[in-house]
């Protein structure tokens, strides 16, 4: 077979690969990108409800995890949410502030697809898909790789950006093999866990659950010192909604979570201000006013609130709305990659450069998006992480290669 040559294969057609390529190709040399799935940047697609939340307005290295919370600032700091929002605008894509700063497509996530494609055709970057990646070697300062599948070939390249993406959801092409690429080139890895992903409770606790699942509520999640105010879905796996998933990339097994119902309420207030105005409710029914409906009969079957609003007195009303927005959850576990919209943890940001994502070991190689150790709250921020790193890298590559 013979041996084709590129300035830069990069592995994963995803959001990080596809906006390294565009950049790498249009300053570097010759660049390819290669994919195992049959069609690039699925997870864009299903991104967002079908419509990609692709940035949002609010980014800081605050809103990720990472052993190093420092690493993320500067490519976040130098691609920053303006210039891709400039670049989806160039591109003609309509978008709007759903909530929290989340941008949102107008149309369809497919525009942002197209959009990623559209730039890497301009820079003549090459995509081979349904190809994979058989083995990789560094040689003589150039990366040797043996491709198989559809794009079947021997490569040699000066850069190697491994932009795979991590565990979460391998029914959509998930493998993890970046990690192990990294664990072949000697860099450490940060443990990886699933993140963004709904919790999953024992039965004791869902059989109620099971009672309300579909009904939701404005609530503050927190565990630890971290709290998300967010929507709460109850379902009959257990808990769901944003703030469960913001909360879950922070939640450890064996500690509980806490749920403060309408955080913003004074519910004490609202309960006594009803027992004022009407003391033959029955509790159920005033706390029904407050709270949905379903979600105030299950509180008061299963703490054994019963009597009507006259006959509690304005203490024991306030110790309701201390249980309500109080209330202490020990989830079992979540509902794992199968779920999870990101990977937690990944290549440890010590064995790379921040400016560039190049490997501080290996000259040439890369890590981009969601296979390094750099996290994001949920709410558009980890796409803007993906085209800030793969951005980055695109530099750096253009940099080496001057
Ligand atoms: C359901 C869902 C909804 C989401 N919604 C949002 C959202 O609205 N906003 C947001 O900011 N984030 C969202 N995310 C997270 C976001 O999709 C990821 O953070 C982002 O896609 C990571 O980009 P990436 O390029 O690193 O990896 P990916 O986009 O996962 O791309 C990796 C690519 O590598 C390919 N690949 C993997 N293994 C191999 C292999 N062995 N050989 C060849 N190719 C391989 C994959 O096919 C894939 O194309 C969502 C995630 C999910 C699962």
């Amino acid at each position: 077979m013979r041996t084709e040559t590129f300035d830069t294969v990069i592995l994963g057609a995803g959001a990080a690969g596809m906006m390294c390529a565009a950049h790498a190709a249009s300053r570097g040399g010759p660049v390819l990108i290669i994919d195992h799935a049959k069609s690039p940047g699925e997870k864009i697609r299903i991104s967002g409800g079908g419509r990609c939340n692709f940035t949002n307005l609010g980014t800081t290295a605050r809103n990720f995890l990472s052993a190093n919370p420092h690493f993320a600032k500067s490519a976040l700091g130098r691609y920053t949410q303006q210039d891709f929002i400039a670049l989806v605008e160039r591109h003609g894509i309509a978008w709007h502030e759903k909530t929290l700063g989340q941008l949102f497509c107008d149309g369809s996530s497919k525009e942002i697809v197209a959009m990623l494609l559209a730039e890497m055709e301009r820079a003549a970057c090459e995509l081979r898909l349904r190809t994979t990646l058989e083995r990789v070697e560094h040689r003589d300062g150039a990366f040797k790789l043996t491709l198989g599948g559809d794009g079947a070939a021997k490569i040699s390249c000066r850069n190697f950006v491994v932009a795979c993406g991590g565990k979460s959801i391998p029914k959509m092409g998930a493998t993890g093999l970046g990690y192990k690429i990294a664990d072949q080139f000697g860099l450490a890895l940060a443990e990886t866990r699933p993140a963004l992903v709904p919790l999953t409770f024992g039965e004791d606790v869902l059989a109620g659950f099971r009672e309300i699942a579909g009904v939701a509520s404005d609530a503050r999640i927190s565990s630890g010192k971290t709290a998300f105010d967010e929507a709460l879905l109850f379902t009959h796996r257990g808990l769901s909604g944003p703030a469960i998933l913001q909360i879950s990339s922070y939640w450890r097994e064996t500690y509980p979570i806490r749920i403060a119902l309408l955080p913003t309420a004074d519910i004490a207030a609202l309960l006594i201000a009803s027992k004022r105005e009407n003391p033959r409710r029955a509790i159920a029914t005033a706390l029904g006013d407050i709270l949905p409906k379903r979600l105030a009969a299950y509180f008061c079957e299963a703490q054994g609130w019963s009597g009507t609003m006259g006959e509690a007195s304005d203490r024991r009303l306030t110790e309701i709305a201390g249980v309500l927005q109080g209330w202490e959850v020990f989830p079992a576990g979540s509902e794992g990659y199968r779920t999870a919209e990101v990977t937690l943890g990944g290549v440890d940001t010590g064995g790379l450069n921040s400016r560039t994502m190049e490997t501080k070991t290996v000259p040439g190689l890369y890590f981009i998006g969601e296979v390094v150790d750099v996290t994001g709250w949920l709410g558009g921020y980890n796409f803007q992480w993906a085209w800030s790193s793969g951005w980055a890298a695109g530099q750096g590559i253009a940099e080496r290669a001057q």
